[in-house]
């Protein structure tokens, strides 16, 4: 893994969020992007060389919806930059971890992403994220 990519926030409302993180980082986010197939809107501020994606649910099967359901808004996932997805999947079954999904998929910001359960690694969800541009 090269670093951390970006930290997933999990809000109620992305447009208040949006609003409440300008004033905290002292700018707007840069983009907003709907990713349909997990139900999420989302939108990305940078602060220095770090990314912070916000994230809103768009239906109520979302996984956004139900952990907003169980533990309210924040801190939802930190997500690592990987340069081989595939291999580092392979790496990481074999280590133990378990793989939420068989194949990488297409997620926000022209990326390959998967997620580990957090269960495999202390409460914490995982994403990897390959970068395609
Ligand atoms: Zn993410």
């Amino acid at each position: 893994m090269k670093k951390i990519e970006h930290i997933g926030i999990a809000v109620k409302n992305l447009e208040e969020a949006n609003a409440v993180y300008a004033k905290l980082f002292g700018k707007p986010h840069y983009k907003t992007e709907e990713v349909a197939s997990e139900g999420v809107k989302t939108s990305f501020f940078k602060v220095g060389d770090n990314k912070i994606e916000l994230l809103e649910a768009t239906n109520e099967n979302s996984p956004i919806a139900k952990f907003i359901e169980k533990k309210g808004e924040g801190m939802h996932h930190i997500a690592f930059d990987v340069t081989d997805i595939h291999a580092e999947m392979a790496r990481l079954k074999t280590e133990g971890f378990v793989v939420l999904n068989e194949e990488p998929k297409k997620g926000a910001d022209n990326k390959l992403v998967v997620f580990l359960h957090p269960k495999s690694t202390n409460g914490v969800l995982v994403e990897l994220c390959q970068s395609t541009d």
